[in-house]
């Protein structure tokens, strides 16, 4: 089930409730209940703004160019505002007015109350369920709503069972309901703010987004992320050791697409770069089954990786001129050591477009052949 589908299992169960509640808490003149019909009503506008923004945020035009995503906010503003003001007339009423309970309603609203008490409880547990399985934090945060909106009914439950012991104490369940709201409504216009305020995405996404692409930089000099209308827009900039503008360039744009692949609420990568200023290459050196340096491309069966004074071994290349060059672009190799170039043009093309150097060499020791590209690199 995806995103906008527990929105709308969530409109339902919201709206039942609203008439359900409505309809109690006049049966049975429990003010507490009532309000709790008003903060289901405000749920339910909730759950069609999310609605409406998961179908409509990506409509962009020349007046919008991100997209409607911020409809989100706009709509939860206008709910917290609603609620405030519901929360408002609540209070006074129960402050002011004469309220009790009355014999004749009294079953209808018990059963209106634990209906709620218990659907609310199951659609909690099912969007926490879900929120794990999808990783989605939104989905966790409505389940967690869930939960309090099944905490307002047991309020509601309790006024009801002091009323059948002889105690009308319904104006004060009211109060604690329309406190509730209010606690709900100052939850939105905090979120709302921060939002307003490019709040930054949670450490999590931030750790997430080092891992990408700390292997093939040097160093991640910044890295902000702004969270906004539940996407992401990310500024990064590293330091990257490459030969050339073009190999930078490449690699830019292969750790930005990695990056919205990897993180799917990403919606814009920015990544500036700078060349690092004692500048080592990558080398990798294409190996034979004797441990020594290829003579030719297609030969190769392992591939040894010389980086920042380390070295790494990579097993099983394929048999395969193309399929090693990819593989050695993947791995953001900057020089590679060969006795000589691939022959077919396609692993040739693969190779210069990531602007990979192909060093020929007769050399069949692959350290000295690294030895030798070093101290041809400080001449
Ligand atoms: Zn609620």
């Amino acid at each position: 089930m995806r995103k906008e589908h527990w929105a709308l299992i969530s409109l339902f169960v919201n709206i039942v409730q609203t008439l359900l509640k409505l309809i109690g808490g006049v049966l049975s003149g429990s003010l507490s209940l009532v309000g709790e019909a008003v903060h289901s009503l405000s749920d339910s506008f909730a759950s069609v703004v999310a609605y409406l923004t998961l179908k409509f945020s990506d409509r962009k035009n020349e007046r919008f160019p991100y997209g409607l995503y911020k409809l989100e906010n706009v709509g939860s503003f206008v709910i917290g505002v609603f609620l405030l003001l519901a929360s408002y007339e609540i209070i006074k009423r129960a402050l002011t007015q004469e309220v009790s309970i009355k014999e004749e309603g009294w079953g209808f609203g018990v059963g209106v109350v634990l209906f709620s008490l218990f659907s609310s409880l199951t659609l909690s547990f099912l969007e926490r369920q879900a929120a794990k399985k999808h990783n989605s934090p939104t989905l966790l945060a409505d389940s967690y709503h869930t939960l309090t909106d099944a905490f307002g009914s047991s309020l509601v439950l309790m006024s009801f069972l002091s009323a059948h012991m002889g105690y009308q104490w319904d104006r004060y369940f009211a109060v604690a309901v329309g406190l509730l709201i209010v606690w709900t409504a100052v939850g939105i216009f905090k979120r709302e703010l921060s939002i307003l305020l490019d709040v930054s995405a949670d450490e999590k996404t931030l750790q997430r987004i080092r891992e990408l692409i700390l292997d093939d930089v040097v160093e991640i000099k910044n890295l902000f992320v702004r969270s906004s209308g539940g996407k992401l827009f990310a500024d990064i900039t590293v330091t990257l050791s490459g030969m050339n503008f073009e190999q930078m360039h490449a690699l830019v744009d292969r750790l930005e697409r990695r990056l919205k692949e990897e993180i799917k609420e990403l919606e814009m990568v920015f990544i500036h770069y700078e060349p690092a200023e004692n500048f080592m290459p990558k080398v990798g050196v294409l190996l034979n089954s004797e441990k020594e340096v290829s003579s030719k491309f297609d030969e190769a069966l392992y591939l040894l990786i010389f980086h920042n004074g380390g070295s790494k071994f990579v097993k099983d290349l394929p048999k395969d001129e193309l399929e090693i060059s990819k593989e050695v672009v993947r791995h953001n190799i900057n020089i590679v050591v060969s006795g000589h170039h691939p022959e077919e043009q396609d692993a040739k093309l693969v190779l210069s477009k990531a602007g990979v150097f192909v060093w020929e060499t007769e050399e069949k020791n692959p350290y000295k052949a690294v030895s030798q590209i070093a101290s041809s690199l400080r001449a």
